[in-house]
């Protein structure tokens, strides 16, 4: 089975959320349903047309998100930051241009690489060429600060890049359009390290290490056992786990829902209708992504824009 280079860091920090498919295919792509996956293809479309190149690259990339929505048929005031994230294609897209064309002349998007002996493969954001090397640059859209998981994909990128090249990238860069590009410090044996420990890993069992920076992204979360046994004792959780004992409907749509968790009554308010389904009373039901506040025993939930749930 086949890791991928996002898998390989999710493997290294808790390898029961690493996924592995039967074959290295891209995934075939589909109409966004968030602002980064949007991003992205704006930047995609942006690279590979040759605005980067244009006299006003953040006005060209700003113009790429129109189209890239326009052509996916996607009404962006529907994604949660939308507004926010138009704008920094803006005001970050002179930056990006400039960091590409400091590596090299030629640059390409979405490019596949694949190590069929080690069963590793990879889509990088963006390769920039030049004769002795080249870089590659992770697009970062969001607040994901882990460090280390990225750091890990960006090597096994760097391994896949050496392995179809016989070069090494003269660097890795994580390009974040909050905070602006972060150069990465690796040598080959950082690479080569890193594919050591990611092959041992391969071997070992699937165990889960709960922490609340990974599990925020972790796809698996909502059916992750050892994630709802630890959550319970995180400082500052963001997530509710309780059966149903009273559903309202609000003037606004939303609705809230009170759970009876293990230890108190407790309300989770603002439910659009499609996160709360077919939730009945005496469902067991669990919320990630919601806003707690108040003390821990008589705490109050308010959903946001990614909250999930799922009927256990
Ligand atoms: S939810 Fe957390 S503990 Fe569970 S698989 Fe994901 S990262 Fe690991």
């Amino acid at each position: 089975m086949w890791l991928s280079a996002t898998s390989a860091g999710r493997l290294l920090h808790c390898p029961a959320s690493a996924s592995l498919v039967s074959a290295p295919d891209p995934v075939p792509a589909s109409p966004p349903g968030n602002a980064g996956t949007l991003a992205h293809f704006a930047v995609n479309a942006w690279v590979e047309g040759g605005a980067w190149l244009s006299d006003a690259p953040g006005l060209s990339l700003q113009d790429c998100w129109d189209s890239e929505a326009a052509r996916w048929g996607v009404d962006t005031r529907r994604l949660t930051e939308s507004v926010m994230t138009r704008s920094r294609l803006r005001s970050r897209g002179a930056e990006l241009a400039a960091l590409l064309q400091s590596v090299g002349e030629t640059a390409r998007s979405e490019v596949s690489l694949r190590d069929s002996a080690q069963l590793l493969y990879g889509q990088v954001d963006i390769v920039v060429n030049n004769q002795d090397g080249g870089a590659i640059i992770d697009l970062r859209t969001g607040a994901d600060s882990q460090t280390e998981r990225v750091r890990t994909q960006l090597l096994v990128y760097a391994h896949l890049f050496r392995h179809e090249t016989n070069r090494l990238p003269d660097a890795l860069i994580v390009f974040s359009l909050r905070h602006g590009a972060e150069q990465i410090d690796f040598s080959e044996g950082d690479i080569d390290g890193v594919l050591k420990r990611v092959q041992a890993a391969r071997k070992q069992p699937s165990l889960a290490f709960p922490d609340p920076a990974g599990c925020k992204f972790c796809r698996r979360r909502l059916r992750c056992e050892p994630h709802w046994e630890a959550a319970s004792a995180w400082e500052d959780p963001d997530c509710v786990e309780g059966v149903v004992s009273r559903m309202e409907a609000a003037a606004t749509s939303l609705m809230a829902i009170r759970v009876d968790t293990i230890s108190a009554q407790q309300w989770v308010t603002g439910l659009a209708s499609s996160v709360v389904g077919g939730l009945k009373s005496g469902d067991t039901v669990r919320f990630t992504e919601v806003a707690g506040k108040g003390e821990p025993l008589a705490k109050e939930w308010r959903a946001t824009r990614s909250t999930r749930s799922a009927r256990v």
